[in-house]
């Protein structure tokens, strides 16, 4: 679906991601485990070009590329944000919009669709996310799992190719994990195609296709989860797993 080639990324003098090369293949789950400060944000933001990389290049399945080292138009850019749909740690959801407005709001007026299609739409995806009885509800008025998963629906209903999840769940209680994992999981049934930055090596063992393992901004180790957590070959991956299992 999606090659990047020796994507690299600075903040001014920081160099965050170096020579990273990735392969994600239609209806795969790529999950991206690695320390703290390691470049997995930096990472994702960069696949939805949130943040702009400073080399590598971008090619899609339909023979669309996205060459880095040149700079990029600005036509070309959208284009590239277009394709995925982003699930933000914090939700960033609009305070003042309710779970309804907000989930229409891309559709409606990034994207100029009908209204009355958007809206059976953003009905229909808060209904999949299971919040069918809260549309109307402000952000405020609802649980962080329950405004999580407004920014699933919110996502998805841009119609994206590629679903970003950012650390979906490392802002919530505990007891809230599991309806968003539960959500996380029922899209990767439908065959989604996914790349999903967490810390629940649980949950990527369970869904995931493929597992990064990403230190100081290189990619140190990828495969299956049955490699990569249970018989990493370097020993990078291996101190990794043994501090945080
Ligand atoms: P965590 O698991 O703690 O979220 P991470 O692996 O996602 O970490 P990133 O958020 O990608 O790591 O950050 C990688 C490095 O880039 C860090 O050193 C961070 O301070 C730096 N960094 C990230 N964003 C910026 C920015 N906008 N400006 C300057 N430095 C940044």
């Amino acid at each position: 679906f999606l090659s990047v080639k020796r994507l690299t990324k600075a903040f001014g003098e920081l160099e965050v991601l170096k020579d990273v090369d990735l392969d994600i293949d239609k209806g795969n789950i790529v999950t991206i485990i690695g320390p703290s400060g390691s470049g997995k944000t930096t990472l994702l933001r960069c696949l939805n070009a949130l943040e702009m990389p400073n080399d590598g290049v971008f090619a899609f399945h339909d023979g669309i590329e996205v060459d880095f080292s040149k700079q990029p138009s600005k036509k070309e850019v959208t284009a590239l944000q277009r394709r995925s749909g982003m699930v933000f740690q914090s939700y960033n959801l609009f305070p003042h919009k309710t779970a309804l407005e907000n989930v229409t709001e891309g559709p409606l007026i990034v994207q100029k669709r009908p209204k009355k299609e958007v809206l059976e739409l953003a009905e229909n995806l808060l209904n999949k996310v299971g919040l069918g009885d809260k549309m109307d509800l402000y952000p405020h008025q609802l649980s962080g799992g329950q405004q999580q998963r407004v920014g699933i629906a919110r996502a998805l209903a841009i119609q994206p190719e590629l679903m970003l999840f950012d650390e979906p769940t490392s802002a919530l209680d505990p007891e809230l994990v599991g309806e968003v994992l539960k959500v996380i999981k029922d899209l990767a049934n439908e065959g989604w195609t996914m790349v999903i930055v967490t810390h629940e090596l649980k949950f990527a063992e369970q869904v995931s296709d493929q597992i990064i393992f990403i230190d100081e901004g290189r990619i140190i180790e990828q495969g299956p989860p049955e490699i990569v957590l249970k018989s990493p070959k370097q020993e990078r991956t291996q101190q990794f797993l043994q501090r945080i299992l």
